[in-house]
C-alpha cells in the first residue's frame, strides 16, 4: 500500500520541528531541557505501554515486577541525592504534584497564601488554576521589588493575622531563594504548612547550588523533573514528614492519576544517576553562565533585572524590554533569529498585561547541557543585541544563529555509552 500523505506529511512536520528546535535553536525558555541520548533510550521502552496502578508491591494490575523495581528505584535515588526520606515520584508533572499536596493540605474553602503572580508564581498557584479549581482561596504574599524577593516582615504580619491552611513559595521567575526559614517559623507558629514548589531549580538543588527547602523548614515540597532537572517530563513530590506523605500517597493515585506514564521512571532513574556523577558541574556551569549571560547582555545595553542583586543566583535571568517595544515583539523578533525565549510579567506589571508584559525571562540550562560556557553567552547577548538593539533583519541574524549552534550539539554532563552495550541479554532495549 502507498503511504498515505497524511502520514508523510507528518513526518515532514516532526522532522522540521526536531532540525529547527533540536538543532538550530538557541533555546533559553528557562523552563525546558533536552534529555541525554542515554536517559531518551531508556525512554523508548515497552514500560510506555503499561499500566501500574497503586504502588510497589501493592498494584492493581499483574505483570509489574520490573515497573515496581524501577519505581523503588529512582524514589531510593531521589531520596539520597535530595538527602530526605520520602519521596512520591508518581506525579505525571508539577501540577499534578501540586494538586495531590494543595489537596492533602487544604480543604475547599480554605485559605492559601502565595507568592505573588507578577513576581513569578506559577498558574497552578492561583484561582486560575490549580488552587482555584480546588476551591481554595489564593491571598498573595507580599513582594519586595528592591530584593527581588518576599517581604518578610509584611509575610510574616499577613501569616499571623490570615492564619491559612498552607504556605506556598517557590517560582516560575526564581533569581533568588525565597526566605523559607522565617516563613516556615511563622507558618508553624499559626498551625500553616509549607509547600516549597522548586520546579524550576530541581537540579540546582541536586547539584547543591541550591538550598533544599526541606532542610530549611519547608514541610514537603513538590517539582518537576524537566527543567533544570534535565529529565523527562514529569513531577516528583519530597518530604521528611511520615504522615504527611502517607496521605499524599493515598491521595495521588487514585485522585489525581490512574496511569502515571511509566516510560518517565526508567528515563528518570538514568538522569537522576547523571546527576550523581555529574550534577555538581552541570549545576555550577549553569549558574556560572546565567551570572555571565545577565552581565553580558547588561553590558550590550539591555536592562537586566536585579542589577544590584547580582542579576540572578539561579539559571533565570529576566530583561525589561518595555523601552524596545515590550515582551511581546521582543520575543516574537528572537524566534525569527532563532533565540526561543517567553514574555513575562514583571513585578510593576499591572495583571491584565499578560499578552504584552514587560519582560522576556531566559534560563542557561539547556545550552549549558549543550556545553555552552561564560564566553558563549556573550555571542548570543550579542546575536539579541542585533536584533532588538541595532533593529538588525533578524532572518540574517538567524543564519549567523544556525552556524553557531552547529559548535552545540552534543549533550554533556551523561556517560557516553550505548544503551544496548550495557547489558549481557542479547535482545536491543528498544524494539
Ligand atoms: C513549571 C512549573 C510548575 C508546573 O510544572 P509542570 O510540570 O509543567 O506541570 C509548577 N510550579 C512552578 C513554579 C513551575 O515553574
Amino acid at each position: 500500500m502507498d503511504m498515505p500523505g497524511e502520514l508523510i506529511n507528518l513526518i515532514s512536520i516532526i522532522r522540521s520541528h526536531n532540525r529547527w528546535r533540536g538543532l538550530e535553536c538557541i533555546n533559553l525558555i528557562a523552563s525546558e531541557n533536552v534529555m541525554s541520548p542515554l536517559a531518551k533510550s531508556a525512554y523508548l521502552s515497552d514500560m510506555m505501554h503499561r499500566y501500574a496502578e497503586g504502588r510497589p508491591g501493592k498494584r492493581f494490575y499483574q505483570g509489574t515486577k520490573y515497573v515496581d523495581e524501577v519505581e523503588l528505584m529512582v524514589s531510593k535515588i531521589f531520596s539520597d541525592l535530595l538527602n530526605v526520606k520520602y519521596i512520591e515520584p508518581r506525579a505525571i508533572s508539577g501540577t499534578i504534584a501540586n494538586a495531590t499536596v494543595f489537596r492533602v493540605l487544604s480543604n475547599p474553602g480554605d485559605r492559601a497564601l502565595v507568592a505573588p503572580v507578577q513576581a513569578g508564581a506559577h498558574v497552578s498557584h492561583t484561582k486560575f488554576g490549580t488552587l482555584g479549581a480546588l476551591g481554595v482561596e489564593h491571598i498573595e504574599l507580599p513582594f519586595d521589588k528592591d530584593s527581588w524577593n518576599i517581604d518578610v516582615d509584611a509575610a510574616i504580619k499577613l501569616i499571623r493575622s490570615i492564619r491559612p491552611k498552607l504556605v506556598t513559595l517557590g517560582a516560575s521567575v526564581y533569581l533568588f531563594p525565597h526566605p523559607t526559614k522565617e516563613i516556615a517559623e511563622v507558618a508553624h507558629e499559626v498551625g500553616a504548612y509549607v509547600v516549597h514548589d522548586v520546579a524550576h531549580v530541581l537540579g540546582l538543588i541536586v547539584g547543591r547550588r541550591w538550598p533544599n527547602p526541606i532542610h530549611e523548614g519547608a514541610d514537603v515540597a513538590t517539582a518537576s523533573t524537566h527543567k533544570t532537572f534535565p529529565g523527562p517530563q514529569g513531577g516528583l513530590i519530597f518530604t521528611d514528614n511520615e504522615m504527611l506523605y502517607k496521605s499524599i500517597a493515598r491521595v495521588i493515585f487514585p485522585w489525581f492519576v490512574s496511569n502515571h506514564h511509566l516510560h518517565r521512571l526508567p528515563a528518570t532513574a538514568v538522569t537522576a544517576i547523571e546527576m550523581k556523577y555529574f550534577g555538581e558541574a552541570y549545576a555550577d556551569q549553569v549558574v556560572r553562565n546565567a551570572r555571565a549571560f545577565a552581565e553580558a547582555l547588561a553590558s550590550e545595553g539591555f536592562k537586566v533585572v536585579a542589577e544590584s542583586l547580582g542579576y540572578t543566583k539561579s539559571h533565570t535571568l529576566v530583561i525589561d524590554v518595555r523601552n524596545l517595544g515590550g515582551g511581546a515583539k521582543a520575543a516574537k523578533l528572537l524566534e525569527e533569529a532563532n533565540i526561543i525565549v517567553n514574555k513575562n510579567l514583571l513585578p510593576w506589571d499591572p495583571p491584565e498585561s499578560v499578552r504584552d508584559p514587560s519582560g522576556i525571562r531566559l534560563g542557561t540550562q539547556e545550552m549549558t547541557r549543550y556545553g555552552m560556557l561564560e564566553s558563549d553567552f556573550k555571542e548570543v547577548a550579542r546575536f539579541m543585541r542585533k536584533v532588538l538593539i541595532d533593529g538588525r533583519d533578524p532572518s540574517k541574524v538567524r543564519e549567523e544563529v544556525i552556524e553557531f549552534r552547529k559548535r552545540f550539539l552534543e549533550v554533556r554532563y551523561t556517560f557516553k555509552v550505548d544503551i544496548n552495550s550495557l547489558s549481557d541479554i542479547k535482545l536491543p532495549l528498544i524494539y
